[in-house]
């Protein structure tokens, strides 16, 4: 089975090394060395000023909105986020568990990202803020989103799951809004076993955020916040400083597929159009929409009968979900877009994206018999 997406496990010998330090300095967590020292060489890779390592990327989204003052507080009125159905649950549901209700605009019919106008709408005197996703890697409108939000009073927290090493404009994507978090896990493209940050906008908030990873102690005896645990360990940064090394590695062989995908599907699927002003691509996935949910599903089975997994990223969409409450009618372009969007494998060799390449032909072949009546 050629699976979805295969984790990056980097050189043994040099992750034994990080260990063996690990071992002689017996310091397991609480911000230690490797993780002091990878928040240094992500920032410096990133270009970025103030970012905080986290145990995963869905604590990352928690915490910003804790700092930020967006969760809500005892005795006040639920406060409301506005954000995108079209994205991994997790962005949702980290507003659900932080007592803030998400409320879904509608996502742009060629970028698949948030589109800004459907934000003034859905604002109440409830809502705190917005939280857009760079999805799949692409920039969402920052400067429309912007916009809303200072007009609005709202603060701005992406997910910026996707956008790792992504460049907008000359700078880190990651450096707009107020904060973005960012994912680790095994499954994105740089990772550290299970992990995430935070990249903040203004030092202060970062320093809030600090001390609430670590329960909300900002000295051993003093407690200044209700915090909680959400600190990286010296094992995951470890393996983040492995993985780091080598990601030109890890990447080289997803770009190569990439570019394969785009050029043999361009004809008869459509891709997510890209911002004009990002510089690069993150190739984590490659996401395509066909004609229609039925061509989807012939596609994703061919796939399976060869045994190459494709996934459904993401569906359903997120305000076709119960339990996050979605309060409007489901979101037009976006329950579009799920119902005939599949991801198709990231992270084998030539040889195998070759041969999904080969099944993929096959299917245009006879989607375009079937569309002519000549069999
Ligand atoms: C992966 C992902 C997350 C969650 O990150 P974890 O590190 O797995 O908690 C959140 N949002 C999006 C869009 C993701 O793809």
């Amino acid at each position: 089975m050629i699976p979805v997406s295969r984790p990056y496990l980097p050189q043994r010998e040099k992750l034994d090394a990080y260990l063996d330090g690990i071992y002689a300095r017996n310091r397991l967590s609480n911000d230690g060395p490797l993780v002091q020292e990878l928040t240094r060489r992500l920032s410096s890779f990133l270009g970025v000023e103030h970012l905080l390592l986290v145990a995963n990327g869905t604590l990352a989204l928690q915490v910003a909105y804790r700092a930020l003052g967006v969760s809500t507080e005892a005795g006040k009125s639920e406060p409301n986020a506005i954000t995108t159905p079209l994205t991994f649950v997790a962005t949702a549901s980290s507003l659900k568990w932080e007592g803030v209700d998400p409320v879904f605009g509608d996502v742009d019919a060629e970028t698949w990202c948030l589109d800004p106008d459907s934000i003034a709408p859905r604002v109440t005197q409830d809502t705190r803020a917005v939280v857009p996703v760079h999805l799949f890697g692409n920039a969402c409108d920052v400067e429309a989103i912007d916009t809303v939000a200072r007009d609005y009073g709202l603060r701005v927290i992406y997910d910026g799951a996707h956008a790792f090493g992504v460049r907008y404009r000359g700078e880190s994507l990651l450096s707009r809004g107020d904060a973005s978090a960012v994912s680790f896990h095994a499954t994105k493209a740089f990772h550290t076993v299970e992990g995430g940050a935070i990249v903040f906008r203004h030092k202060a908030d970062l320093e809030q955020a600090r001390s609430l990873i670590n329960f909300g102690q900002t000295a051993p005896d003093r407690i200044e916040a209700v915090g909680l645990n959400a600190k990286m360990s010296e094992f995951h940064a470890a393996m983040g400083l492995c993985v780091l090394d080598e990601l030109e590695h890890c990447l080289a062989p997803r770009r190569e597929a990439w570019h394969a995908y785009e050029a043999e599907l361009g004809g008869w699927a459509r891709m997510q159009r890209r911002s004009s002003s990002v510089e690069n691509n993150s190739y984590v996935y490659f996401p395509v929409a066909f004609a229609d949910e039925a061509q989807m599903h012939a596609v994703k089975n061919a796939l399976e009968r060869a045994e190459i997994q494709a996934r459904r990223y993401f569906y359903p969409a997120l305000d076709r979900i119960p339990d996050l409450n979605p309060v409007r009618p489901p979101s037009a372009r976006a329950g579009d877009l799920a119902s005939r969007m599949l991801c198709l494998p990231m992270g084998q060799d030539r040889s195998e994206t070759e041969y999904v390449l080969e099944i993929l032909r096959g299917m245009s072949r006879s989607m375009r018999m079937q569309a002519t009546g000549d069999d």
